[in-house]
């Protein structure tokens, strides 16, 4: 086969992938691979789904393309009318991209022009946290916290205020209950907006759930409700960041419902169009449209391809079978059992540190030693030699090293499609 695509790595080509039917994967040579992680949680209906299928026909049919320069299209409205409808309270417009990272792109700039039409021109700063990761386009990835993927392109990064992470396997204090802990790990915020000067910050963006850098860590109670008082207290907009734990697969369809917390802006994606289709959405409240519709009347952004109708029918398709087949219930069951089975299995081995998630998002961390928590040699390669290992053996998973000031130890991350058997 020729070789000429350019991708994630230069040393070796992969296997080449032809087939994916339900949890499965198959490469060219035949074997079969259990999708363990839908990629890196993307693929949420699983392989082949009947449904979408059907779905992208019938718009192939109809319309591909359609310049949202001049149109919008059926499935377009469509899909925004269905994921406000499922969205936490507030949020009523919808801006359709085509993957993670334009969609926090968007949600920055969004963002930085709400402030300049409400007259608060000042308001340019975005705060994040130390482990996170938000896209690798340049404007995402100045607000990731991974320093691993940061450090070549920092001269191109806008400068970030990193809080904080909110993790309580490694952060909680001996004798600190949950509830002081998260305040403890919320109030970061407020004392980096008021280092910053709080008039100068313009938003601090989460992952409810925190995905790739962290192996499923989610926020623990009252966190997030103290971050939105301490983002109001401030004026200082909220953006979640679920394009890896949105989409129901934690079991709901928005990860910040379970926090009973509204952001002002919500990012989705992998989940959304479900591998069918590269999509992306940002969702913004009322209040912020209005600042823009009632202000210059136009976003200063777009791509070429936002809106797609290709995209959003494929979108619509997932969003109406997630509904339909009440697989939010399926993902919270499963997820448990997942849960069960994890600890059951590797709950003692010496080398598994913490086991966490919630639905079909579940993470575990390794560590060289159980009781001090200490991470392997990042030189060892744990997670590089886990991926291997696994894929050589038919399972598809997502392992990361262990990146964030040498606190974290690797994890695996495993984010099976909501279909997955209890066999598989
Ligand atoms: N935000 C989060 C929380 C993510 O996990 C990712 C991807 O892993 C992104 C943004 C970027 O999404 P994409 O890879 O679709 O650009």
């Amino acid at each position: 086969m020729p070789d000429h695509v350019f991708g994630r790595s230069t040393r070796g080509v992969p296997p080449v992938a032809v087939r994916g039917e339900g949890c499965y994967l198959f490469d060219a040579a035949g074997k079969r691979y259990l999708d363990g992680s839908g990629g890196a949680a993307v693929s949420c209906l699983g392989h082949s789904d009947p449904d979408v299928r059907a779905a992208l026909h019938r718009q192939l049919d109809r319309l591909a393309f359609a310049h949202t320069g001049f149109f919008t299209s059926e499935p377009a409205e469509a899909l925004a009318d269905a994921l406000v409808a499922a969205a936490p309270e507030g949020m009523e417009r919808v801006y359709l991209v085509s993957g993670g990272s334009e969609a926090v792109e968007a949600a920055i700039k969004l963002a930085r022009q709400y402030f300049l039409e409400i007259g608060q021109p000042q308001r340019h700063r975005v705060v994040a946290r130390r482990q996170s990761y938000h896209g690798n386009t340049l404007g995402a990835l100045a607000a990731g916290g991974n320093a691993w993927r940061r450090a070549q392109f920092a001269p191109l990064l806008v400068e970030t205020s990193h809080i904080v992470r909110c993790y309580a396997y490694r952060e909680q204090a001996a004798g600190e209950s949950l509830a002081d802990y998260g305040r403890r790990a919320a109030d970061a915020l407020e004392e980096e907006l008021l280092r910053l000067g709080p008039d100068t910050v313009m938003a601090f963006i989460a992952e409810p759930v925190v995905g790739a850098t962290a192996g499923a860590v989610p926020a623990v109670p009252g966190y997030l409700p103290r971050i939105r008082e301490i983002c109001d207290r401030y004026g200082v907009l909220l953006i979640l960041d679920e394009v890896m734990c949105g989409m129901g697969r934690t079991g709901r369809m928005f990860a910040c419902k379970e926090d009973g917390v509204a952001p002002d802006l919500l990012t989705v994606a992998k989940g959304l169009g479900a591998g069918y289709q590269p999509i992306g959405a940002l969702l913004a409240t009322g209040r912020v449209y209005e600042a823009i519709a009632s202000g210059s009347g136009f976003f200063q952004h777009g791509h070429t391809y936002m809106g797609h109708p290709m995209a959003a029918a494929a979108a619509l398709a997932v969003v109406t079978a997630i509904q339909e087949r009440d697989l939010l219930a399926q993902v919270r069951r499963r997820g448990a059992r997942l849960d069960a089975r994890l600890r059951e299995v590797l709950g003692d081995h010496p080398h598994v540190g913490d086991i966490r998630g919630r639905g079909l998002f579940r993470g575990i961390e390794l560590v060289r030693d159980r009781a001090t928590k200490e991470p392997f040699d990042p030189a060892l390669g744990i997670h590089r030699r886990i991926k291997a290992a696994a894929f050589a053996a038919g399972l598809i998973c997502y392992p990361m090293g262990g990146t964030i000031d040498g606190r974290s130890g690797d994890h695996v991350l495993l984010a099976p499609p909501y279909i997955i058997d209890d066999g598989q």
